[in-house]
């Protein structure tokens, strides 16, 4: 499934550069330029982490079956490198949350569950975001769900109450500030009492901030969108979308719902697509974290439809990130979990239970789904890497290694 290991060469990636990046490269080399152009511009280090909430190795093997079949490699998989990672927190048994989980991936620190950016001590630790901040790279972060969610707060935030949505909201304007904020959960971004832009459909999606960080974003330079037309007018560098959260999630859960029709649900696989289109412009290289919350989702609902629809998503935006990769080879991206959710098992077509019977594509054969949970598991979780130092994650290894190898990555230029 995995193909042999190899070391990506280190060679800049002209062909693909932006006229941006000529430019910048032109003027900062100032009489040297001519010679620098025909070189090619040294593009920075940049760094991806794609983590699929709640995907284990059992979710990842009923993604390639159901979606790929057994011949084609499903793209989050068709990478050079590949091994596993240890997912538990900091104290009370071994079973994490997306808190800690991402925090040990974010920071290099194991911490407590629902710390997000903090140590078990409660103290902030710098982030694989601020590092590229300081080294003048672009950041972005990437959501299906309320993009102030545990798992990219992790990244962008400090705060020991992942539920404090409306402070790490504030924490990532004032704070962490990254490029481009991607996601849903406008609720949080509006005042009490404040329509939004996007119509609301459940409770859930009714206005309780405490200030128009939206009005206070575009006063600090940031674009914002709110639906497919405005997001795809969107230029940068810096942007805000806050657009339909879990719109795959409700496609499932409420009826007569349909996100493919639904104009403020912007997939999320189009949203890493602009990111990356956005955030390449900078020669320095950039960091993006993404989380593909609704694995986790179908997880704890034990929904199949929406672990596939949701996998599909997943293994799009691998191979967005693999043609960008492609153009822009030193950029490193890891494709990982935060933590498995929901036990979940394959068993042969011919067991009774669990939660239905899918098709093997291409095959004609069937497998069988089930789950042993509603919560999260301890069971290591998959990673998968290309770019450089992708060769690193071969093996065994702590959360923590994603921090110490992408650190070291973003430190290289
Ligand atoms: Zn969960």
């Amino acid at each position: 499934m995995l193909k042999r290991a190899r070391k990506l060469p280190a060679r800049p990636g002209f062909a693909a550069a932006s006229l941006g990046t000529i430019v910048a490269t032109a003027l900062l080399a100032g009489g040297a330029a001519t010679s620098v152009a025909q070189q090619g511009p040294e593009k920075g280090t940049s760094v991806v982490v794609l983590i699929g909430d709640g995907m284990g190795p059992v979710q990842r093997t009923a993604l390639q079956y159901k979606l790929y079949g057994k011949v084609e490699t499903q793209p989050i998989d068709d990478q050079d490198h590949y091994g596993m990672l240890r997912t538990h927190a900091k104290g009370g048994g071994l079973v994490t949350d997306s808190a800690a989980g991402a925090t040990a991936m974010a920071t290099g620190v194991k911490t407590h569950r629902n710390y997000a950016g903090v140590g078990p001590d409660g103290k902030l630790r710098e982030t694989l975001l601020e590092i590229a901040n300081a080294q003048g790279k672009s950041t972005a972060i990437v959501e299906d769900n309320d993009v102030t969610n545990a798992t990219l707060a992790a990244f962008a935030a400090h705060h020991d109450n992942r539920d404090n949505k409306r402070i790490i909201a504030k924490q990532y304007l004032r704070d962490t500030r990254p490029d481009l904020i991607f996601g849903g959960g406008e609720e949080v971004w509006y005042p009490k009492g404040h329509p939004g832009k996007v119509p609301d459909m459940t409770e859930d999606d009714v206005s309780y901030g405490n200030a128009n960080l939206v009005a206070k974003a575009k006063s600090r330079g940031y674009e914002y969108a709110w639906d497919r037309k405005s997001f795809a007018r969107l230029k940068g560098p810096k942007a805000l979308a806050m657009t339909r959260t879990d719109a795959i999630l409700r496609g499932v859960l409420i009826r007569k719902y349909n996100y493919r029709n639904d104009p403020y649900a912007v997939p999320e696989h189009e949203m890493v697509a602009k990111a990356l289109e956005i955030l390449g412009q900078n020669p320095k290289g950039f960091f993006m974290a993404i989380d593909v919350d609704e694995i986790d989702d179908a997880g704890h609902e034990h929904s199949p439809r929406l672990l596939f629809r949701s996998g599909r998503e997943i293994n799009l935006i691998a191979a967005e990130l693999k043609r960008y990769q492609r153009r822009n080879p030193n950029t490193l991206v890891i494709i990982t979990a935060d933590h498995e959710t929901g036990g979940l098992g394959i068993e042969a077509h011919y067991q009774m239970g669990g939660a239905g019977l899918f098709p093997v594509k291409g095959s004609g054969e069937h497998f069988r789904l089930d789950w042993t949970t509603p919560g999260h598991t301890a069971v290591n979780v998959p990673v998968t890497a290309s770019g450089p130092d992708s060769e690193l994650f071969d093996g065994v290894y702590d959360n923590t290694h994603v921090f110490d190898v992408a650190s070291g990555v973003l430190r290289q230029k």
